[in-house]
């Protein structure tokens, strides 16, 4: 994709801090760290949003982003790793190429989680459930 930022990055027209790369993917840390050591781990293949990546490419691209979350944790002293995954605008996503945050945790470092609510009845959540079902049944494996 000529105009996507991490195409560019990948085919090194644009600078990045890279930590590894390998044939099929790519990882680098984020210009905008939620705290030092930051990374995003992404295919080389361009997709925009996870629901529209090939199962094969996906599968390398997590095997990728868990050595990633290994090392981040470790190399970085973190007491714990989040791994983030955004896809759309109304879900938090900015770059459509998938990618996943790999973000090391620290006790107490303030980054807090989303807060849930409660289902409004026990119908709400029955009705929910069904429509997901549904869906689930009629996709193709
Ligand atoms: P998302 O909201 O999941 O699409 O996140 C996109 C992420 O890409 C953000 O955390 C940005 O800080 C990061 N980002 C955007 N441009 C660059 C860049 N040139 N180098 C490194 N990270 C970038």
């Amino acid at each position: 994709m000529t105009d996507c930022i991490f195409c560019k990055i990948i085919r090194g027209e644009i600078p990045c801090t890279k930590i590894y790369e390998n044939h099929k993917a790519l990882a680098f840390l984020d210009i905008n760290p939620i705290n030092n050591g930051h990374a995003l781990v992404m295919p080389k293949e361009h997709h925009e949003t996870l629901l529209d990546t090939p199962d094969e490419v996906l599968a390398e691209t997590v095997k990728l982003a868990k050595r990633v979350a290994k090392a981040v944790k470790e190399g970085t002293g973190a007491d714990g790793v989040n791994l983030g995954q955004n896809n759309f605008r109304a879900a938090g996503q900015l770059v459509f190429h998938l990618h996943f945050h790999v973000i090391p945790r620290f006790e107490g470092d303030g980054f807090h989680h989303w807060q849930g609510h409660k289902y409004a009845s026990a119908q709400q959540v029955q009705d929910v459930a069904k429509k997901i079902r549904e869906k689930l049944e009629t996709q193709n494996e």
